[in-house]
């Protein structure tokens, strides 16, 4: 036995559609460790216990295939722990009538992967990647399990993102040629699956939004929260900072309630006699994960917020030096009946205010605070002098 098969463990077991047994392979979980990992989950680096399988992505065995009839979906699948919420018949019947279709990209990305290679090629993974998504899009839209999709496309994104490092790339199989030929023609025909690193990510909001919605219905704040802090990534990573600010805010808020409703539960449970030392802890440790929760969205707020503004300030002040006599109220009308961000409308009519409008952008910061600072000085110098002349008057009577 090799040295590398000692990462893997190989298991052989029957697809769930085809019935027909082949072997499959994962990763020990000790082997490796995520040491960067981005906002979206997405691991930059691992750091390997054992040098020689440091080129290795674990991403790339994340999705089983069957080489007889292209069945692709992750491993619990094919170990039987998953039972594609019971719609796998379904699936057989679709699978069935496209394996017989040649030109389907069930048959052509099938036939190119292959996951029994020493090293994963990059187009193996994500050609069984674009499969499993296949599969699950040709039951209708209300049979399709969503968090499993959702799942599928941000991987495919991982993937695609994969390619732009090159620290990454240098580590890899060289790629299929053919693989690169399916893959421009079926650009073309197949609408549902994703091409690019820009589509995965939307398809993928699409799918968390629908699985928030059921999430949403089951009182798990958990798993609501990261569902809602991957859409503030995912739109953030699209450039759609208003909708990203949207779900930060929406965590921010829940976060809060929930917070506040926890720390009286924990008050009342600490006087209560009838609550056990194990379920304070429970109480203490949500109590905990909601104040990271809260100190956390409140800290990506605050930076779209300052995002969102620099964007926007150049066309918001345009508007301001185009009114007739602004005063920060009208400033305030005019820039939200022109559908511009909230905090951009505050911001703008606070530096007019201060008679910044003509500071350089990249200086305004620093005007709004020295504005600030003076602004406050002379308030309390107002307060001492008011003071002063209420003890002088003391002193008169
Ligand atoms: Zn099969």
């Amino acid at each position: 036995m090799s040295a590398k098969s000692d990462v893997f463990v190989r298991v052989a077991c029957k697809c769930p559609i085809c019935k027909r047994e082949s072997t499959h392979r994962y990763l020990k979980s000790k082997m490796f460790q995520p040491v960067t990992t981005e906002d979206d989950h997405f691991v930059r680096k691992y750091r390997w216990e054992l040098e020689q399988f440091k080129k290795l992505r674990p991403e790339h065995l994340h999705v089983w295939h069957c080489p007889h009839c292209h069945f692709c979906d992750e491993k619990e699948v094919f170990r039987g722990e998953d039972n594609c919420g019971g719609k796998l018949d379904m699936i057989r019947d679709k699978l069935l009538v496209e394996f017989r279709r040649p030109e389907s990209p069930l048959v052509r990305l099938g036939e190119s992967i292959d996951l029994q290679a020493e090293m994963v090629s990059w187009s193996s993974a994500l050609a069984a990647h674009l499969v499993a998504i296949f599969i699950q899009n040709q039951l209708s839209p209300n049979m399709r399990l969503k968090g499993k999709l959702a799942r599928l496309y941000l991987r495919s994104a991982w993937l695609f993102r994969e390619k732009k490092y090159p620290d990454i790339v240098g580590g890899r199989a060289p790629e299929d040629p053919d693989f690169i030929q399916i893959f421009n023609d079926l650009k073309e025909e197949a609408t549902e699956i994703p091409f690019d690193e820009e589509s995965a990510m939307k398809s993928a909001i699409e799918y968390f939004k629908l699985e928030l919605e059921t999430v949403g219905r089951t009182d798990n704040i958990r798993q609501e929260v990261s569902l809602m802090f991957l859409l503030v990534s995912l739109y953030r990573r699209l450039g759609d900072k208003r909708m990203s600010y949207d779900y930060v805010r929406m965590i921010f808020q829940q976060g809060t309630k929930r917070r506040n409703a926890t720390q009286k539960a924990l008050e009342g449970a600490i006087r209560r006699d009838n609550v056990t030392g194990s379920q304070i802890e429970h109480i203490k440790s949500l109590l905990k994960w909601l104040n990271n929760t809260v100190e956390r969205s409140s800290d990506t707020a605050e930076e779209l917020s300052e995002e969102i503004f620099k964007e926007e300030y150049p066309r918001a002040r345009k508007w301001v030096m185009e009114m007739e006599n602004p005063t920060p109220e009208t400033i305030l009308t005019t820039l939200r009946g022109q559908h511009f961000f909230e905090g951009t409308c505050r911001r703008v009519a606070n530096i007019f205010k201060k008679n910044l409008l003509d500071t350089d952008p990249d200086k305004l910061e620093e005007a709004v605070a020295a504005a600030n600072k003076a602004a406050e000085e002379e308030k309390a110098k107002g307060f001492f002098s008011k003071v002063v002349s209420m003890i002088k008057g003391d002193e008169e009577k």
